[in-house]
């Protein structure tokens, strides 16, 4: 194998000058230019297996690309690295070539909206590995672990307080909706903190970084769509109780607290305090609720199918 240049802060300043980029904040344009960081990200994301493949949101330059096509070689895997700046997508290839050339073939290059890939022309991506744009980081972690039923795990560099809420459990102060919906899917943890030093522009805030690996799959006992619906109205109003929080999606407190006693959750707790699974009993319990309204009865967890999901105090779920 060739040797690989990583990018240095000298490189990637020459890059952008010569590409004529100004890296924008709308875009989350913090450009690594410390080596050590992304061969650290990339160690993060193995072991590697040959069958493996690693999905790359907003590449930028290349710094971490280079290294992920580094740790990827040994083991056969290979990398797709999506952008939405069209400038930067379409120099990529061009970089890999130049700074590793015996492996630019491990490497695809798309220039899309993370936030709207539904495919990638047939591969099926199996890590998600990014330093991602720090204003949609979690609807676009989010929003690939939906896409993509394939990932099973993954690592990304998120703003602190960002990879603090994605890692919290119930009870903690940081608790909230990305890290009830990264649960729904994953398990997440933190995996160290990164100076601000190692970008370029230097960003104004904390970063850190965050593993997940997804759940072992299994059939949801609830739609997502309704459980993601029950954890927003949980944390719209947090400080409120459960019953006062649930009202308008239930349709009544009278029936936020019905659906909340069949689930077996207390309409007197918060949202805070309830862990995924919890959330996932609540919105299954939601049609057994109505059904035994309409025929005048009141369902137990049970038969509102509550008894299949753990009573969870982590992030563990059975999604
Ligand atoms: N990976 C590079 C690095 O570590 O130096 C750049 C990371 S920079 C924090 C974020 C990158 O994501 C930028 O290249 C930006 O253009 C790109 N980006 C921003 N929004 C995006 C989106 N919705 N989909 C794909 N890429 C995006």
């Amino acid at each position: 194998m060739s040797a690989i240049g990583l990018l240095g802060a000298g490189d990637v300043r020459a890059l952008a000058s010569q590409l004529g980029v100004r890296p924008t904040k709308k875009l989350g344009q913090n450009f690594v230019v410390e080596p050590g960081t992304v061969r650290q990200i990339a160690a993060l994301a193995g072991p590697l297996r040959a069958d493996d493949v690693i999905l790359e949101v907003g590449p930028g330059l290349g710094s971490l690309t280079l290294a992920l096509l580094e740790a990827a070689a040994p083991a056969g895997a290979r990398v797709v690295a999506v952008e939405i700046d069209p400038v930067l997508a379409s120099r990529l290839p061009k970089t890999i070539a130049e700074r590793a050339p015996g492996l630019a073939g491990r490497l695809d290059v798309v220039e899309a909206d993370a936030l709207g890939l539904t495919g990638l022309g047939g591969v099926s991506p199996t890590l998600l590995a990014a330093n991602l744009p720090y204003n949609v980081a979690v609807p676009v972690v989010l929003h690939l672990l939906a896409a993509f039923a394939t990932i099973r795990r993954g690592v990304v560099m998120v703003q602190a307080e960002v990879a603090d809420r994605m890692c919290a459990g119930p009870g903690s102060r940081v608790y909230g909706v990305p890290s009830a919906k990264l649960a729904w899917y994953a398990s997440a943890r933190p995996a160290g903190t990164v100076p601000r030093s190692v970008f370029w522009p230097v960003p104004n805030v904390d970063s850190k970084l965050v593993t997940f690996t997804r759940h072992e799959a299994g059939p949801p006992p609830a739609g997502r769509l309704e459980v993601f619906r029950v954890i927003d109205a949980a944390f719209g109003q947090r400080r409120k109780t459960l019953r006062a929080a649930l009202a308008t999606w239930a349709g009544s407190p009278a029936e936020a607290e019905r659906v909340l006693r069949a689930a077996g959750v207390d309409p007197g707790a918060r949202g805070e305090s309830l862990g995924v699974a919890d959330f996932a009993r609540i919105a299954a319990a939601a049609p057994a609720a109505r059904a035994a309204r309409a025929a005048g009865g009141c369902p137990d967890a049970e038969h509102a199918g509550g008894d299949k999901l753990p009573r969870s105090s982590g992030l563990e779920c059975v999604p």
